[in-house]
């Protein structure tokens, strides 16, 4: 399979670890970048725009926890997390945070290799799904690759979950999604978004992407139902 098109951001500090995981990255084909710390780690996430973080938890200037809440705030790009702790509750706490995968320390190389074989795959569904990497709609741009929206002209400032559910809608344009679908795929495993709350996120978003939230271009609600993204 060929490597060459995906970057990874390793973040890590035990220097035994970040060696091992190189070695393997650079013989499979990989290209890298590495952070000993958290600020290092998030600093060339902006500067390199990588495809993959692997991140360790336990970091000599934040906790792990802290630098996947400061990529939320940045990017929606796949993090997968590499740590001793081992307990139920850090695996949740750091999901719920916005990691997508986790893996404990120790973990064979190839189960890590393979994971990450999945991010890959799923990157170049994704993209072949999207057919592009941007969706223009009157005076709304999403670009996927760099996760910005653009609304009338001005960048929107969106959260995971408002961008999540904007992907979401216009990835099923035209068809109505169930407030039961839409709390499965932007929550999802086993979390439950409330009809109420995604009342709450959808007025937000509204407020973000329309011109006038009280008479929407693009996000139109079907009473009791659920919402749908605009046809055209
Ligand atoms: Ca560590």
């Amino acid at each position: 399979m060929d490597n060459n098109n995906i970057c990874i951001l390793l973040i890590e500090d035990d220097k035994y670890i970040l060696n091992f995981i190189t070695v393997s990255l650079k013989s499979n084909g990989y290209r890298f970048f590495t952070a000993g710390n958290g600020a290092g780690g998030l600093a060339l996430l902006q500067a390199n725009n990588p495809d993959l973080v692997l991140l360790d938890l336990g970091l000599p200037d934040m906790d792990g926890i802290e630098v996947i809440r400061r990529i939320r705030q940045l990017s929606e790009i796949p993090v997968m997390i590499i740590s001793a702790r081992g307990q139920e509750q850090d695996k949740i706490t750091a999901l719920d945070a916005g990691a997508d995968d986790y893996i404990t320390k120790p973990f064979s190389m190839g189960e890590l290799l393979a994971r990450i074989r999945v991010f890959e795959r799923k990157r170049k569904k994704e993209q072949s799904m999207g057919n592009s990497e941007e969706f223009v709609c009157d005076y709304l741009t999403v670009n996927y690759e760099k996760g910005r929206v653009f609304a009338d002209g001005a960048e929107v400032h969106l959260t995971p979950i408002e961008y999540k559910l904007l992907v979401l809608l216009i990835a099923n344009r035209g068809k109505v999604l169930t407030h039961n679908t839409i709390s499965k795929e932007v929550w999802g495993y086993g979390e439950t978004g409330e009809p109420q709350s995604i009342r709450v996120y959808m007025a937000s978003l509204r407020r973000k992407i329309e011109k006038n939230s009280a008479q929407p271009r693009f996000i139109i609600t079907k009473v009791g139902v659920g919402y749908r993204f605009a046809d055209e």
